[in-house]
């Protein structure tokens, strides 16, 4: 099993922070800033073992260049030549052992075209973990900065594929707004509503919304839902031409989103 922690950066980044319980040795993923990461790595005595890297933005790899210029560690990540730093290229499918856990690579383009998820079920009774980076956040994902609808309904789909109860450590703190979006999309969604509550309380405690559940998501995330008829029909009615094709539903809700 694994102990996963947030270290918050920027405003609503999230560097999130992994190891074994009786382990010092940590692994970061998508450190955009080093600064919150040398603060936590000495308040808590734990050495960083290596780093992992969902895409390109700088707000997930600002980090790397200053964490890795006094540590011999591993840096993996997509294979794109852009980024600084990388030592380990990884390509959909592959696997690759940290802590202790096998970790399965997932290509999700839409995004960004380099992105990458990283997934792991530890085996025992916990929870899988999956890091998503800006893939799929808690109720909404990543605006599509390079991919097309069509790669993120197809990146999104395979993420929906894995177990109900495996927990989503995305990469930014961005679930009330997109709550509030999906709100406007399925104002009738019973489960919606109860997130929206919880989400609220949280938010007013100063606490993180992330991780959450594929249970969740798929109850209340609206761009997990394409293919349900509220969401749909919110989409036809905001855009006469789309159909109850999913991918075109995912389209007209990004874009309406994108301007909400
Ligand atoms: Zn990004
Ligand atoms: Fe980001």
């Amino acid at each position: 099993m694994l102990i996963i922690s947030p270290i918050p950066a920027f405003n609503d980044n999230y560097i999130w922070m992994f190891h074994a319980p009786d382990s010092q040795d940590v692994f970061v993923v998508d450190p955009g800033d080093a600064r919150p990461v040398e603060e936590v790595l000495s308040r808590h005595g734990f050495n960083l073992a290596g780093i992992l890297i969902t895409h390109h933005h700088f707000d997930h790899t600002g980090g790397i260049s200053e964490l890795t210029r006094n540590r011999n560690i591993p840096v993996y990540g997509p294979d794109n030549r852009n980024i600084n730093g990388i030592t380990h290229t990884l390509r959909d499918n592959d696997t690759v052992k940290l802590s202790n856990c096998q970790f399965e690579i997932m290509a999700t383009p839409g995004h960004t075209l380099d992105h990458i998820a990283y997934f792991t079920d530890s085996g025992d009774d916990e929870n899988p973990a999956l890091f998503c980076g800006d893939t799929l956040f808690v109720g909404g994902c990543g605006r599509l900065f390079e991919g097309t609808a069509e790669q993120m309904y197809s990146s999104l789909s395979r993420l929906a594929s894995l177990p109900d109860n495996t927990r989503i450590y995305c990469a930014h703190e961005y679930t009330q707004a997109n709550l509030k979006f999906a709100r406007a999309v399925e104002p009738n969604n019973q489960k919606l509503q109860e997130q929206a509550m919880q989400v609220a309380e949280l938010c007013s405690e100063n606490r993180p919304t992330v991780p959450s559940t594929l249970r969740t998501e798929l109850d209340t995330n609206p761009f997990l839902r394409s293919d349900q008829p509220e969401v749909i029909q919110a989409a036809s009615d905001r855009d006469p031409s789309s159909g109850a094709n999913p991918v075109d539903v995912l389209r007209v809700i990004r874009a309406w989103k994108d301007n909400f």
